[in-house]
């Protein structure tokens, strides 16, 4: 018997760790595009071919590399950035842990080149399989340029796992926006196939974010901003007439880094709950800024969630100040000023922290040792918002045990035009000889329309109404790329869009039941929708798309309907080929027998 445990060679632990790093071209672009503003960079530019793909290069002016560094900093755990475990606790840096240059060598090929002021010539480096096969003196300017050629062209399994150039160019799209905004004095620039598609000169935080989410953000603005000796917050808040159907432009970073906190998100839609309606979402884009001990950032490898030491008072703080600010633009007479009935209507207006909150903040274990915090399972402690996560939570299908059944005999018995009820504007009661049926108005509905859309791109496009006075919408750049991706789907279901310059779409016609003046609101709503079911791989493009506008089209509980209303609505569902689900499996009516009923009445 031989022993049967040996290490693994370098390149392939490299190869396997690499799999918590880069796990798209996206996650390159966010590491390359981090190590430039590391490197103090003023002007950074982001090259992509084929989606990032077969080609991610990031070129910066930014302090460069010696030999020995160039050649080190492809190593595992190879870092300039800490030394020890405390430095943990001041971190200044966007990265620390040393893996993305090791990661992206052992599953691309890479090309470096970079050169520091104080050297004569530059250093260029070739590297495949975490091997360097090239490394020569080079003439180059100051800063570094890294090529990340044909990423994954020795992992084929995970190759033919990116997905399609629109998805993975959006990825990419998101990760440039969440560097750039958040350093407005560093010039970025975005190259996809030869043709520039973002191009952020130096200015403002303010111009950064109007650059980026669009010029009718423009005026739009409102400055937050609060400093206390715990943390401060600075950014901008859109005003409420800004707020869309998507959730797309919203964006929060701590110490510069963007994070995803349906916590804070939670925060600031409290604060502007009354000022906008309930389906809709405001534009942010904030920047809390705490010492860095208080914060583990250590939580996961691509850092997008983060531990505050004392998320509580973070999240009060958030709110009363945005809640704060919004009531300011509306007391303070600006050029711009625009009497909002419901900002006066507001309660007076809390101050940032409460003398409350402020002795809790230093009682709280804020100086305690690493010992507890930190730990990558940290367990997010109770709070009181029991109900903060419904807000991103999307509607789960119920489990209830149909009753239901497909019954195609129904559809003549109600083509007679007898009354029917509408109980709690959602239900609607259908007598019929051997009972009765409750109708959800808006789960029928959902799949009347469905069938509608699958037949429509089938070869019966929906009839388009023309729009008289055509309507612009201007959407995130992300945003901008999805609504691309669906425009000729889009035209077989009523919808003529136009690209229309940068990030903006003419709308010529919407489908006959749109209203007009409400089809901004629609389209926004479909794409909104659309992101839902993105991460859904087992439905196509065009299968998200039709479940997302027979959700977003449908009528919804809480309206009434009339008799005409309703008869029609019982007659097209009867009229499906799957009259008793909706797309998503939940029921459309319950069947109730006359029969069953007598018996529980003893009769
Ligand atoms: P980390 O950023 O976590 O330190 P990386 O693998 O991303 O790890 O980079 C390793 C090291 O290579 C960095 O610590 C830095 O010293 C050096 N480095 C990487 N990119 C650049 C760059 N664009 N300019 C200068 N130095 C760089
Ligand atoms: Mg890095």
């Amino acid at each position: 018997m031989t022993d049967i445990i040996h290490l693994l060679p370098d390149n392939i632990a490299n190869q396997i760790a690499a799999g918590e790093v880069i796990q798209r071209p996206g996650s390159a672009v966010k590491e390359l595009l981090e190590n430039a503003v590391d490197a103090g960079a003023d002007e950074i530019k982001l090259i992509i071919n084929d989606a990032g793909k077969s080609l991610v290069q990031v070129i910066d002016n930014g302090k460069g590399m010696s030999e020995t560094d160039a050649r080190m900093a492809f190593e595992r755990h190879a870092t300039s950035k800490i030394k020890s475990i405390d430095d943990l606790f001041r971190i200044k840096t966007m990265g620390f842990r040393g893996e993305a240059l090791a990661s992206i060598a052992a599953v691309a090929q890479v090309e470096l080149k970079t050169k520091r002021e104080e050297d004569s010539s530059g250093t260029y480096i070739e590297i495949e399989n975490s091997k360097v096969v090239k490394q020569e003196p080079v003439a180059a300017n100051n800063g570094t340029s890294i090529a990340m050629k044909n990423l994954f062209f020795n992992v084929p399994a995970r190759r033919n796992f990116l997905k399609s150039n629109t998805a993975e160019l959006r990825h990419i799209v998101d990760e440039f926006i969440r560097v750039a905004m958040a350093f407005p004095d560093i010039f970025f620039s975005l190259q996809s196939n030869g043709q520039e598609v973002f191009h952020l000169e130096k200015g403002s935080l303010k111009q950064r974010i109007v650059q980026i989410l669009g010029n009718n953000y423009n005026a739009k603005l409102v400055s937050v901003q609060e400093q206390t000796d715990y943390l401060n917050i600075m950014g901008f808040v859109g005003k409420p007439e800004t707020a869309k159907k998507t959730r797309g432009d919203q964006y929060i970073f701590v110490n510069n880094r963007f994070i995803k906190s349906a916590y804070l998100n939670h925060a600031i839609m409290n604060a502007f709950s009354e000022m906008i309606p309930k389906d809709s979402f405001p534009a942010y884009a904030l920047f809390i800024d705490l010492d860095p001990a208080q914060l583990d950032i250590n939580v996961h490898p691509t850092k997008q969630e983060i531990k505050f030491e004392d998320d509580k008072i973070v999240y009060a703080f958030v709110q009363a100040t945005v809640k704060h600010a919004l009531a300011q633009f509306s007391i303070t007479p600006t050029l711009d000023f625009e009497l909002d009935p419901n900002i006066q209507r507001l309660d007076a207006v809390s101050k940032p922290m409460s003398s409350e909150q402020k002795s809790s903040t230093s009682s709280s274990s804020l100086y305690q040792t690493f010992t507890q915090k930190n730990q990558a399972h940290f367990v997010e402690r109770n709070s009181d918002l029991k109900h903060w996560k419904d807000f991103y939570e999307t509607p789960s299908t119920p489990n209830i045990p149909l009753s239901t059944s497909t019954l195609p005999s129904l559809h003549k018995e109600y083509e007679s035009e007898q009354p029917m009820m509408q109980l709690h504007l959602t239900y609607i009661v259908v007598q019929r000889e051997a009972g009765f049926i409750l109708v959800h108005q808006q789960n029928a509905h959902e799949r009347i329309l469905y069938e509608r859309y699958t037949h429509a791109v089938a070869g019966k496009p929906i009839a388009t109404q023309q729009s008289l006075f055509p309507a612009t919408i201007e959407l995130s750049a992300s945003d901008a790329v999805i609504l691309q991706e669906l425009l000729p789907d889009m035209k077989e279901l009523g919808y003529q869009l136009e690209p229309f310059g940068q990030n903006t779409f003419v709308v010529q016609g919407t489908p006959a039941d749109v209203n007009m003046g409400s089809e901004k609101g629609a389209i926004e709503k479909i794409i909104e929708q659309y992101k839902h079911f993105s991460n859904d791989l087992k439905f196509s493009k065009r299968e998200k798309l039709l479940r997302s506008m027979a959700l977003q089209n449908s009528i919804k509980a809480g309206i009434a309907l009339t008799q005409k209303e309703m008869q029609g609505l019982i007659n097209d569902l009867f009229a499906c080929e799957t009259s008793n689900t909706t797309p998503n499996g939940k029921p459309t009516f319950m069947n109730f027998q006359k029969e069953e009923m007598d018996k529980m009445f003893g009769r």
